[in-house]
């Protein structure tokens, strides 16, 4: 399993020299499957720099949304396949009752807020609530396991297995919501117990608290003790604050290593970047697959 960020911000794009190291574009993340397939995680702006790789191949593409806000869509009209006559891209939300996630994709070019209408585009957009679990299974022996998000409007977690390497991908999520949680703190550990790689929304620190308490983020804290608690291969901090720059990502990733260190944890952390690559590959002892960092920064 390849996985590749093109976009690790959260809520809206940033550019500026403070955000240089680590990338300003909103969520999107490529995973290249043992099969070749491509799976990609959200649609936020950085999903034009990835179409204009994928749009050399004439494959399936699979896109995952966690869920219809504008940082996981807003690159979708940008993503060049989607002009491709024939192309197969099929995008999958798993709530059925709200169709108004996937509406916030195609929505967005009516002709009016965008120049093309969604029903123009040559390729065959397929838009599926649900069923993508069997359907990858089948298709490209895959397993997806969903899990509801703590977020405004609701949202879906992805874990992905593929040929016994696992990868969760876990944004935006507010670990300790105020008022009822779609997953509690346990389900979460639970669910995310082993994983190779988590990557989990880091957005907040204390000192965002309490005024954005239930705004539908974590704390770097938080992420940190789940991490540590459900022992994952690297925990993966997502979806930056677009107020935080390089320099404080920088120190928010060594209190993370001496946090894991101090408490012997199995985790290693890394902090992404845009361009940022990971190459997994299943150690012969067992355990943990072996993860190498390839572009980006990290340890
Ligand atoms: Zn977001
Ligand atoms: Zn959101």
């Amino acid at each position: 399993m390849k996985i590749t960020f093109y976009g690790v911000r959260g809520s809206i794009p940033v550019s500026g020299l403070q955000t240089v190291k680590y990338g300003g574009n909103t969520s999107c993340v490529h995973i290249e499957l043992e099969s070749g397939h491509d799976l990609v995680l959200d649609a936020g702006t950085g999903i034009r720099a990835l179409g204009k790789r994928l749009v050399h191949k004439s494959t399936p593409v699979s896109i995952l949304l966690s869920h219809g806000h504008w940082d996981h869509v807003q690159g979708y009209p940008f993503f060049a396949p989607i002009y491709q006559p024939g192309r197969d891209i099929n995008v999958y939300i798993h709530v059925e009752s709200q169709h108004r996630m996937l509406c916030s994709l195609f929505e967005q070019m009516d002709g009016s807020n965008f120049p093309i209408r969604a029903e123009e585009l040559p390729s065959n957009g397929v838009c599926k609530f649900k069923g993508v679990e069997s359907e990858l299974y089948e298709r490209e022996g895959v397993r997806v396991i969903r899990q509801a998000l703590n977020h405004p409007g609701g949202g879906v977690a992805y874990k992905i297995v593929d040929n016994g390497i696992t990868c969760a991908y876990v944004t935006d999520n507010e670990l300790h919501p105020p008022g009822n949680e779609a997953s509690t703190y346990d389900q979460w550990v639970e669910y995310l117990h082993g994983v190779d790689v988590l990557i989990h929304d880091a957005q907040y620190t204390e000192d965002d608290m309490p005024h954005k308490h239930g705004w539908g983020h974590s704390l770097i804290s938080q992420v940190r003790q789940l991490a540590t608690d459900a022992e994952v291969g690297a925990l993966v901090m997502f979806h930056h604050d677009p107020d935080r720059s390089d320099s404080e990502l920088d120190e928010i990733q060594i209190e993370n290593q001496k946090y894991l260190k101090s408490h012997r944890a199995p985790t290693r952390s890394i902090c992404a970047a845009e361009g940022m690559e990971l190459h997994l590959t299943r150690s012969i002892l067992g355990g943990s697959a072996r993860v190498e960092v390839k572009g980006g920064w990290a340890d």
